[in-house]
């Protein structure tokens, strides 16, 4: 906290907590800059604590501000940019299009449900309690099928 030992006024309050404010300019902005702390971990700053363990609460920039004088915050948000791009480029499994391409098992899987005749169908329905959504697919190879239409026949129950 060199630069705001030494370059910034500062002002104390008791009520309702003891605090420090310490106001003075940024050197590379030329903006005024208040930045408030803690009288006990103030204290335990003095006491040799690290700056980001003493102030937890501010931010980098403003615990740079009471060390140098100088605020970056654009070039610390250039540094630490919001990585959105990253998940954003990632497609759901379940979203991805039919052309792109099958990994080697997805291949040996679709060789496996094409030599399939299916004959042991199971239909899972719906179970709220559980969150299990309805399936329907084959025991022998695992594909899954559309969930079939309810017999309307049978529904009426008037065969
Ligand atoms: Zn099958």
């Amino acid at each position: 906290m060199n630069y705001a030992d030494n370059n910034c006024t500062y002002t104390e309050e008791y009520e309702p907590e003891h605090i420090y404010t310490f106001t003075g300019t940024v050197i590379n902005t030329g903006k005024e800059q208040s930045v408030t702390v803690k009288a006990p971990d103030l204290f335990k700053y003095r006491q040799g604590a690290y700056i980001q363990d003493a102030f937890p609460y501010l931010s980098p920039p403003e615990r740079e501000f009471l060390l140098s004088g100088h605020m970056f915050i654009n070039e610390y948000e250039e540094k630490h940019p919001i990585k959105e791009e990253r998940t954003y480029n990632m497609p759901d499994i379940h979203d991805m299009t039919s052309d792109a391409y099958p990994s080697v098992s997805e291949v040996l899987e679709m060789i496996d449900q094409a030599n399939c005749e299916h004959k042991d169908m199971e239909y899972q329905a719906y179970e709220p309690d559980t969150n299990v959504p309805e399936d329907y697919h084959c025991l022998d190879c695992g594909k899954q099928f559309d969930i079939p239409e309810p017999d309307e026949d049978e529904l009426r129950g008037d065969r």
